[in-house]
């Protein structure tokens, strides 16, 4: 089993990409029904006043460290933590390996229009690989049961849920067991960044740890949720001990 790190309460997995990407394949072979997070600062810091997104991390299979601040957070708590593991590489990877392996994905989430052209990206990169449907992420609760059955119909192997964090999380881990997934991965913005509406920082900038700087820049909006950041790094501080 994987070494889990304790960052503010939240157990991170400590593995590699090459890792993760082994331990979903082997989700899917046995067709284990569980939820995989990407957990970086903004989210561990949000699951230390949500106990029930807390609950669900704690629970998922595997919570990859998505983000320069959860490996710094690992690392500084004297912990190893190998690599970042960013969900939207993440995904790449399976994606990669999917049309020799056969593997099959949903796209759930983000605006309308959005997970069709990620869809399109998605085939075009990888060909051969099956989509076997999409669906936006602003439907209505009244067509949540009509959301759910059109996923179990498509019987994929694995769920990309882009609805934002935690939502996903949450609704994931309400249907899980009705979704009948092998694997349910919450993606937060995965899809957005496949269709082009929102870009990735360039990789000098991912390089030198400054990708949170680059989304500040270019959603503004994002500026006060950028604020968990150093409230991440002052909590981790004092958390030890
Ligand atoms: N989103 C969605 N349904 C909602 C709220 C958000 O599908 O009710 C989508 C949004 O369009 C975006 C994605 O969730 O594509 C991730 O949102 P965000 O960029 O806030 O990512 P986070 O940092 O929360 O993972």
């Amino acid at each position: 089993m994987a070494y889990k790190v304790n960052i503010l309460g939240v157990q991170v997995d400590s593995v590699t990409m090459a890792e993760a990407v082994a331990q979903v394949e082997d989700f899917v072979r046995t067709r284990a029904g569980v939820i995989i997070a990407t957990a970086n600062a903004e989210m561990i810091m949000r699951a230390t006043h949500d106990e029930e997104l807390k609950n669900i991390l704690n629970e998922a299979a595997l919570v990859v460290p998505d983000g320069d601040g959860t490996v710094w957070a690992a690392r500084h708590l004297g912990h190893p933590m190998p690599e970042r593991v960013a969900g939207y590489d993440l995904a790449q990877n399976l994606m990669g390996v999917a049309p020799q392996k056969g593997y099959k994905f949903y796209f759930l989430g983000s605006a309308p229009g959005v997970a069709a052209k990620a869809k399109a990206k998605a085939e075009a990169l990888y060909p051969g690989i099956q989509i076997v449907g999409v669906r936006d992420g602003y439907f209505r609760p009244e067509n949540e049961a009509a959301v759910v059955a059109a996923i179990k119909e498509a019987k994929p192997d694995i769920l990309l849920a882009a609805l934002g964090v935690p939502k996903q999380e949450k609704w994931l881990a309400r249907h899980l067991a009705e979704l009948k997934v092998p694997v349910a991965i919450g993606v937060g913005g995965t899809l957005d960044v496949m269709a082009g509406v929102m870009k990735r920082a360039p990789h000098w900038m991912q390089r030198v740890h400054l990708e949170w700087l680059f989304r500040g820049m270019l959603q503004p909006k994002r500026i006060g949720r950028l604020m968990a950041l150093p409230r991440f790094v002052m909590r981790v501080r004092a958390s030890k001990t």
